[in-house]
């Protein structure tokens, strides 16, 4: 019989922003450091203690090193509105050079809206948005086949390629351009700003949504399931002929 502690934990991989940690970590804490991606991120997790962890590695020195990273940490509980608070913020430090390896925001905000229930809009439109809101009787709530459902998006967290909260999904709808359009997603952050997002710029979608890391621009054209470069405005895939 296998009590929980020592025996469940698995030595794992934690990426950082700056580099990554090697640690022993439960099976709650792998599954919180999933961010929907193949690989498992410190941010996730947030704090652990300095002996979970084998070693780490720092991209600033190029080399790794015995035990854990520094890690500060402080608990300003801020008030970011809306409910959510800011409980703790800290931040994972190479020994040798102090570069930064992780970092992690936790956050206590109100339990995600369960997808039934259809998100208050109480935020008026911008007179130049051409965000259309997708009626709910053109995309059924159903997720046979790796179908997504709209409403099911809306209130999810959104993670950028760093594995750094982004913030929350407010509004899905379509961006019109020219004569297509493409669906787009709203995001707020937990300051407030506002952050649109395209359908292709969104990595993964799990129980958290994460984002394609900056600086790696969705191409137009680009065929979602085979990732031939068409031209941009094609319907088809000319390689797989999947629809754009
Ligand atoms: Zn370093
Ligand atoms: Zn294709």
């Amino acid at each position: 019989m296998m009590a929980a502690g020592e025996e469940d934990m698995a030595e794992k991989k934690l990426r950082g922003s700056g580099g990554y940690a090697i640690a022993k970590v439960s099976d709650d804490e792998q599954k919180m450091a999933n961010l929907g991606g193949p690989e498992l991120f410190l941010a996730g997790i947030g704090r652990l203690d300095a002996d979970r962890f084998v070693k780490y590695f720092c991209n600033k020195c190029e080399r790794d090193f015995e035990g854990a990273p520094t890690l500060s940490y402080d608990n300003p509980n801020e008030d970011l509105g809306e409910g959510v608070t800011l409980v703790e913020k800290g931040e994972y430090k190479c020994r040798a050079c102090s570069a930064t390896i992780a970092q992690y925001r936790k956050f206590s905000a109100p339990a995600q809206a369960p997808p039934q229930v259809a998100p208050k809009a109480e935020i008026a439109p911008a007179p130049e948005s051409a965000i259309t809101p997708v009626p709910a009787a053109v995309i059924s709530p159903t997720q046979d086949g790796g179908f997504v459902s709209i409403s099911q998006l809306v209130g999810m967290s959104a993670y950028d390629g760093e594995a750094m909260l982004v913030g929350k999904i407010e509004e899905v709808g379509l961006r019109k351009q020219g004569g297509r359009a493409t669906i787009s997603v709203k995001i707020v952050s937990n300051a407030g700003e506002k952050k649109e997002v395209q359908w292709d710029g969104i990595s993964k979608i799990g129980d958290i949504v994460l984002l394609k890391a900056a600086g790696a621009p969705a191409q137009a054209g680009k065929c979602p399931s085979c990732g031939y470069q068409n031209e941009a405005g094609a319907a088809f895939c000319e390689e797989c002929g999947a629809k754009l």
